[in-house]
C-alpha cells in the first residue's frame, strides 16, 4: 500500500507518544521522513510499525502523479475507519500534498486531524502536541523558504549509505510538473553545511551519500558556486567513497561539472539526465530549455570524457499534441544515448501544472498504452545488449542487502549504478565485494562473490 514505513529509530524515546510514519514517493521523500523522524525525536516521540500501537499516524506524501495522490487518499480511507474505533488517534498529511491542497485535505477528510507542507517540517513536532493535547484541526503551509535539514545522523535506512537534501524547491516551470508549486523556488544550502553534515555522517559508517535535489546540477547559483565545486570538496573527505547525485537538469548541464566529475574518483558513473523527449515540439511545450540536438551534445560530451559513464532517463509519452512523428523522434534519442536505465510514463494531466486547463490532454489512451509499450520494448532490448558485454567483467559492490525473493541472495550496486546479485552471507550488507558478472537479463546482472574487501564500513 505505502512505499516505506520508516524503521522505528535506533534511540526513539522509549515510552513517549507513538508514531507511525509511513512515506510515498521519492528518494526526496525518504529524507523528508527522516528530517520529520529527528524533530519528532527531541520533542520525546517513539516510533512503532504496528497500526494498533500508534498514538498518531503520518503520512509522508508525494504530488507528482495522480496514482501517487490516489494511493494516500485510498490510504486516508483506511485510516480514517481506524480513527472512527479509536478517535484519540491523531493523523497527519505531510509534504507535498499538504503544500498543494491544504485545507481542502482537511474538509474532504473529517479523520484528518492537521497538514504540515514540504517547508514546515521543523514545527511539525509543535503540531502534533497541539493536536494531541486539544483536538485543534491545523493547517501549517506557509514556512520559510530557508532550507533547514536538521537531522539526527543516526537516522537513516542504511549505514553504509545516505541522502543529503542540497537544495529545495525548483525555478524552471516544466508545464507538466506541480512540483514549483509544492516545494517552492530553488534555495542552495551552503556547501560548509552540507559537508559538514557529510562529514558527521562518514564518521557514524556511511561512505555513499546521494546528493539530492529537483535540479541538483543547479546547486549553488545563487552563491556563484557550481556543483562541481561540492563534487571537489568532498572528494576531500577520508572514508568517503561515493558521491551520487539526483535529478540533473540538461539546462543546467555545464563543461566544470563534467570536468569534475572526471576528475573526482568518488562521483558515481551514472547521471540521471531525464531528456523527457527526442521532439524539440514536444520539448518547447513542456517549457524543458533544451532541444534534442542539445541533449545529444551533453551525451556525447560526457560519454567522451567520461569513460564508463551511464546516463539514465524519464520519459513522458503522450504529452498533448504528440504525434507519431514526435514519437519517433523520441525513439530515435533512446535509440541513440543507449540508457543504462530508463523511466517511460504515459502523460497524465495534473491539477495545479501549468498544462492543467491549458494544454488538451489529446493522445488517446491506447495510442499512448501502444508507444509506452513499444519504448519499453525497445529500452528493454537496449539493457540486455549492454548488460551482455558486462559478464565476466568484475565490479567493486556495495551490499545494500538480501534479496527479498531469495535471502541466500545479496543485490548491490557498482559505481555505474547497475544492480548486481550474488550469493553471499548476510554480514556482507553494507560492505564492499568485487563481483564477477557471469550472467544477464535486461533488468538483472548476476555475479559471482570474488573478494569481500575488508573493513571497508566500520
Ligand atoms: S525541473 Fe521541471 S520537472 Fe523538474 S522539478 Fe522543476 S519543474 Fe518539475
Amino acid at each position: 500500500m505505502n512505499d516505506a514505513v520508516l524503521s522505528p529509530p535506533p534511540h526513539g524515546v522509549a515510552g513517549g507518544p507513538k508514531v507511525l510514519l509511513e512515506v510515498f514517493g521519492c528518494q526526496m521523500n525518504k529524507l523528508d521522513a527522516e528530517l520529520v523522524v529527528g524533530a519528532l525525536k527531541r520533542s520525546g516521540y517513539d516510533f512503532t510499525d504496528r497500526d494498533e500501537e500508534a498514538d498518531a499516524v503520518l503520512l509522508v506524501t508525494c504530488s507528482i502523479r495522480d496514482q501517487a495522490e490516489h494511493r494516500v487518499h485510498s490510504h486516508l480511507g483506511e485510516i480514517s475507519v481506524a480513527k472512527r474505533a479509536r478517535p484519540d488517534l491523531a493523523v497527519g498529511v505531510l509534504g507535498c500534498m499538504a503544500s498543494r491542497e491544504g485545507e481542502s485535505l482537511l474538509k474532504r477528510w473529517p479523520a484528518l486531524d492537521f497538514v504540515v507542507g514540504t517547508r514546515d517540517f521543523p514545527s511539525v513536532a509543535t503540531v502534533l502536541d497541539e493536536v494531541r493535547a486539544d483536538g485543534t484541526r491545523i493547517v501549517a503551509v506557509d514556512g520559510s523558504p530557508q532550507v533547514s535539514e536538521e537531522r539526527e545522523i543516526d537516522v537513516r535506512p542504511a549505514k553504509s549509505r545516505a541522502y543529503v537534501t542540497v537544495m529545495r524547491g525548483c525555478d524552471k516551470r516544466c508545464t507538466y510538473c506541480v512540483v514549483p508549486n509544492t516545494r517552492g523556488l530553488e534555495v542552495s544550502r551552503p556547501m560548509e553545511d552540507i559537508y559538514n553534515e557529510v562529514h558527521r555522517l562518514v564518521d557514524d559508517g556511511v561512505v555513499e551519500v546521494t546528493l539530492l535535489g529537483q535540479t541538483v546540477n543547479a546547486w549553488g547559483r545563487g552563491a556563484g558556486n557550481s556543483l562541481g565545486d561540492l563534487l571537489e570538496r568532498l572528494e576531500e573527505l577520508d572514508g568517503l567513497r561515493r558521491v551520487r547525485f539526483i535529478t540533473s537538469h540538461p539546462e543546467e548541464m555545464d563543461d566544470r561539472l563534467i570536468d569534475s566529475m572526471a576528475n573526482c574518483h568518488k562521483a558515481g558513473l551514472f547521471l540521471h539526465l531525464p531528456p523527457q523527449s527526442g521532439s524539440d515540439a514536444m520539448l518547447r511545450r513542456m517549457a524543458r530549455g533544451y532541444t534534442a540536438d542539445r541533449y545529444r551534445e551533453i551525451a556525447r560530451e560526457l560519454k567522451a570524457r567520461i569513460p564508463g559513464v551511464q546516463m539514465g532517463a524519464d520519459v513522458i509519452i503522450g504529452f498533448p499534441g504528440e504525434t507519431d512523428a514526435d514519437f519517433e523522434s523520441t525513439v530515435e534519442l533512446v535509440e541513440e544515448v543507449r540508457f543504462s536505465q530508463a523511466f517511460l510514463f504515459r502523460y497524465s494531466p495534473r491539477p495545479g501544472t501549468p498544462a492543467w486547463g491549458r494544454l488538451a490532454d489529446d493522445v488517446p489512451d491506447d495510442v499512448k498504452r501502444a508507444r509506452l509499450a513499444r519504448l519499453q520494448k525497445i529500452q528493454a532490448a537496449i539493457q540486455e545488449e549492454r548488460h551482455q558485454t558486462l559478464i565476466g567483467t568484475r565490479h567493486e559492490v556495495l551490499v545494500e542487502g538480501q534479496s527479498r525473493r531469495n535471502p541466500r541472495m545479496l543485490f548491490g550496486r557498482n559505481l555505474a549504478f547497475d544492480r548486481i546479485v550474488f550469493e553471499g552471507e548476510p554480514s556482507w550488507t553494507d560492505r564492499f565485494v568485487d563481483v564477477e558478472i557471469t550472467d544477464s537479463t535486461a533488468l538483472t546482472l548476476s555475479g559471482k562473490r570474488v573478494e569481500v574487501v575488508p573493513a571497508a564500513c566500520p
